[in-house]
């Protein structure tokens, strides 16, 4: 395997050993690949910047260790019950005068119930009908709930694989891998696109966090948009004081990411306030190009919104474009606008961290 390659082809067999040898490439030789990668897919100066409204959060009835809304553990988080339609349309609009084009929205539930399916469906009605895209995050759907979802006009939909089917049950066991890798295609044939990721730090080996983006990469397409959190240890869960995950094997897990799935946006998601700005340099120079912004999340902090502009500006990296016909200038200040308007905000939060 050499550093230097032509042309970056989209592949769905990748193996194990493949993915190993990625790993443990010099680190130099590994990042100068993964950014050979991203350059030939990608604006190396650009990153997509998303946000997201809890619309029900807590009380979750699934046991994933490292989440703080998981009802099986005391982390002191306040719950709430699902938000109402006008609430939900009064953040939509603020969002959308700010400058947004895709509006995020996630649940704390196993899977959508019954009753709350008509509910939901309309809400992706008339969040659509402002003229946004729309994502959610609700945990396991049949095939007909996503075709519903899909035909109330759901863009994207996020649920997460979290980590390798080996080390799977280490951290769930109130749903097996196959049930989540169903979903998606679930999720999938009903024409919508996906977002679906991992969990770093949380114990795993190096097979683990290869077997992972294996897995993601061997998905007959794959997922538009691939969340790499760093694991944020919640006070109360039962990864509470699991080991330090070494940075740099953060790293090279998005750069392996960025290398195997050249067409994803990989998500530089949670765990980002516990590094420093180097750090996420680095992530974004191993072809991270996408990041939760706001200076709040649900259950976890984020870095300031103010410092993430600052980052952006020293690193020369642009919001990705929404809107063809916007200057630079207006898109830095609709960025700006977006933050203020988070900063006054309580309710956005990392979905991501959804397993849902
Ligand atoms: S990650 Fe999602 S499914 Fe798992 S406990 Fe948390 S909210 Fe529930």
């Amino acid at each position: 395997m050499t550093a230097t390659q032509a042309h970056s082809p989209v592949r769905h067999d990748w193996t194990l050993q493949e993915a190993r040898d990625l790993f443990a490439l010099p680190f130099n030789d590994l990042l100068f690949r993964a950014q050979t990668v991203h350059r030939q897919h990608f604006d190396p100066n650009e990153v997509q910047v998303s946000t997201l409204l809890s619309i029900k959060t807590g009380a979750c009835p699934e046991d994933c260790k490292y989440c703080p809304q998981s009802g099986h553990y005391n982390t002191g988080l306040e719950k709430e019950k699902l938000l109402e339609m006008e609430r939900v349309m009064a953040e939509a609009k603020a969002a959308k005068d700010k400058g947004a084009s895709r509006f995020c929205m996630g649940a704390a539930w196993r899977s959508p119930a019954e009753k709350d399916m008509p509910y939901v469906l309309d809400m992706v009605r008339q969040v659509k009908s402002l003229g946004l895209e729309t994502c959610m995050t609700l945990g396991m759907l049949r095939e007909d709930q996503a075709q519903a979802l899909a035909d109330a006009g759901l863009d994207y939909y996020n649920h997460n694989l979290d980590t390798s089917e080996k080390y799977y049950n280490h951290i769930i066991t109130t749903r097996t891998y196959q049930d989540r890798l169903d979903t998606l295609e679930n999720v999938r044939n009903a024409g919508m696109k996906v977002c679906c990721g991992g969990i770093m730090g949380m114990g795993e080996d190096l097979d683990d966090r290869a077997g992972l983006l294996v897995q993601l990469a061997s998905l007959p397409q794959h997922p538009e948009s691939v969340p790499v959190n760093m694991l944020v240890k919640v006070a109360g869960t039962p990864m509470e004081d699991v080991a330090d995950l070494d940075p740099f094997e953060f790293v090279r897990t998005i750069a392996v990411a960025r290398i195997m799935m050249p067409e994803s946006h990989v998500r530089l998601s949670a765990g980002r306030e516990t590094m420093n700005e180097q750090m996420q340099a680095l992530c974004f120079l191993a072809g991270a190009n996408s990041i939760f912004y706001g200076e709040k999340l649900l259950t976890t902090a984020n870095p300031e919104a103010d410092k993430d502009r600052a980052l952006f500006r020293k690193l020369g990296i642009r919001p990705e474009q929404r809107e063809q016909c916007r200057t630079e200038e207006q898109e830095v200040e609709a960025i700006a606008d977006a933050v203020e308007y988070q900063q006054t905000r309580h309710l956005f939060y990392d979905a991501s961290r959804e397993s849902a």
